[in-house]
């Protein structure tokens, strides 16, 4: 499949269009921003691993019954992916408090939930990304009643897998973002990524954060971290 123009570059990828209308090239780069873009830097090696952990990720969630955008990996920082419309709302699932839902809410990180939470943020960068419910999304047409149930199951779904996928791996799944786009025919699938980049990943035994909270937060091991827990999924989810 041929790069044709260069049609989007976000913070982390690049988006090109193809000869088919329905299928897009997704390029991984190694630029990482936090803080809604104030802090920025260089992960090395990470458009890698988040394409192909994400792809691994992603292939594991369609054989469980939640459809993605993800059509073939291309090579180590390029995927086709299936051309979607994207919902503008981050969904969030967590297992255990932290990051803003610890300083909104008050809660010390660790905290372990009963069962997983789900939120929305509004997806505009202007704004924030600030948290939305549902009403206010469908208020203002972000998304129909319909959709955001499809978008819940579906996210508890993937929660379901990925937990299970990751504590073979010894990682404790924290937390997550998700993105959903609708196909031509209103299809709502799974999009965007599934990474350390997206996701709270913590040693099962010692804690140690195995996420980009280790960029945010300046821990320092940022691409070991990254390495680590690919050659884990890589071992454990063969
Ligand atoms: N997250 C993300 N993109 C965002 C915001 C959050 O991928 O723009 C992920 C983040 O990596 C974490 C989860 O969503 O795994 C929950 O993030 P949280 O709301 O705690 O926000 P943060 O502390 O990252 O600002």
């Amino acid at each position: 499949m041929q790069k044709k123009e260069q049609l989007y570059e976000g913070k982390a990828k690049k988006v090109y269009a193809t000869d088919d209308p329905d299928l897009l090239i997704v390029a991984y780069k190694d630029d990482a921003t936090a803080f809604n873009g104030l802090k920025k830097g260089t992960i090395c090696g990470k458009g890698v691993i988040n394409n192909q952990m994400s792809n691994r990720l992603m292939q594991r969630l369609e054989r469980e019954g939640v459809p993605t955008h993800l059509v073939k990996e291309l090579s180590e920082r390029e995927t086709l992916v299936r051309r979607v419309e994207i919902v503008p709302l981050e969904v969030i699932v967590r297992n255990i408090a932290a990051g803003s839902f610890s300083k909104r809410y008050g809660v010390p990180e660790g905290v372990v939930f009963d069962a997983p939470t789900v939120e929305f943020s509004y997806k505009n960068d202007a704004l924030g990304d600030p948290l939305i419910n549902t009403s206010h999304a469908m208020a203002m047409h972000l998304a129909r009643e319909d959709e955001i149930e499809t978008i819940k199951r579906y996210a508890l779904r993937v929660n379901e897998v990925l937990r299970a996928v990751w504590a073979d791996c010894g990682v404790t799944l924290v937390d997550f973002k998700l993105e959903f786009g609708r196909l031509s025919d209103g299809t709502i699938i799974l999009a965007d990524e599934i990474s350390p980049d997206t996701c709270r990943l913590w040693d099962s035994k010692t804690g140690k954060k195995l996420d980009k909270d280790r960029f945010r937060r300046d821990l320092g091991d940022v691409e070991d971290a990254y390495t680590e827990v690919m050659r884990r999924l890589c071992e454990h989810d063969a």
